[in-house]
């Protein structure tokens, strides 16, 4: 069960969890990722991206500066990164959220600043950092669908 969150000791774990994150999804997911700096939220996207068989050579950045990156894979991969954002009308005005509706499957870093604008069907993990590589996934948001879709990855 979820109580304590998802332990994932190494870096390679974390990658194994992220990939299989990547083999699942589906046109119109959207995945949150939250957690301090560090936590891992570009690294889980990354092995997310290996997943949705991005091809190596589009290496996925953290979109820190331009807020959205596209990449192409077996559905595409839009990741954003809600950082540097201060509020929800700035995401309004970018119109991102009608990516949350496309054929690709959104991440998103920092989505907390703005949980009012993220749709209601969506997997939505906080990261928590442990003692040295280890990392706790939290899951904070989880519908029935993405019940169903995770039940093996998340040990629901
Ligand atoms: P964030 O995007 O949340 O700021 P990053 O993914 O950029 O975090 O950074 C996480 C850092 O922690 C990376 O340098 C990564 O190599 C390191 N790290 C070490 N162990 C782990 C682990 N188990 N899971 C994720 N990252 C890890
Ligand atoms: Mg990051």
């Amino acid at each position: 069960m979820f109580e304590g969150g998802i332990r994932l000791v190494t870096l390679r774990e974390t990658e194994e969890f992220g990939r299989a994150l990547g083999r699942i999804a589906s046109p119109g997911d959207v995945i949150c990722l939250d957690g301090e700096l560090g936590a891992g939220k570009t690294t889980i996207t990354q092995a997310i991206a290996k997943g949705l068989e991005v091809p190596e050579a589009c290496y996925v950045t953290s979109p820190s500066f331009s807020i959205l990156h596209e990449y192409p894979g077996r559905i595409p991969l839009y990741h954003m990164d809600f950082y540097r954002l201060t509020d929800c009308a700035e995401v309004e005005d970018l119109g991102f959220e009608e990516y949350f509706y496309m054929s690709g499957l959104t991440v998103i870093e920092w989505s907390q600043k703005a949980a009012a604008l993220l749709p209601a069907e969506r997997l939505s993990l906080f990261i928590t950092i442990g003692v040295g590589d280890e990392r706790i996934i939290h899951c904070t948001h989880l519908t029935e669908g993405w019940m169903r879709k995770t039940i093996n990855i998340l040990n629901l």
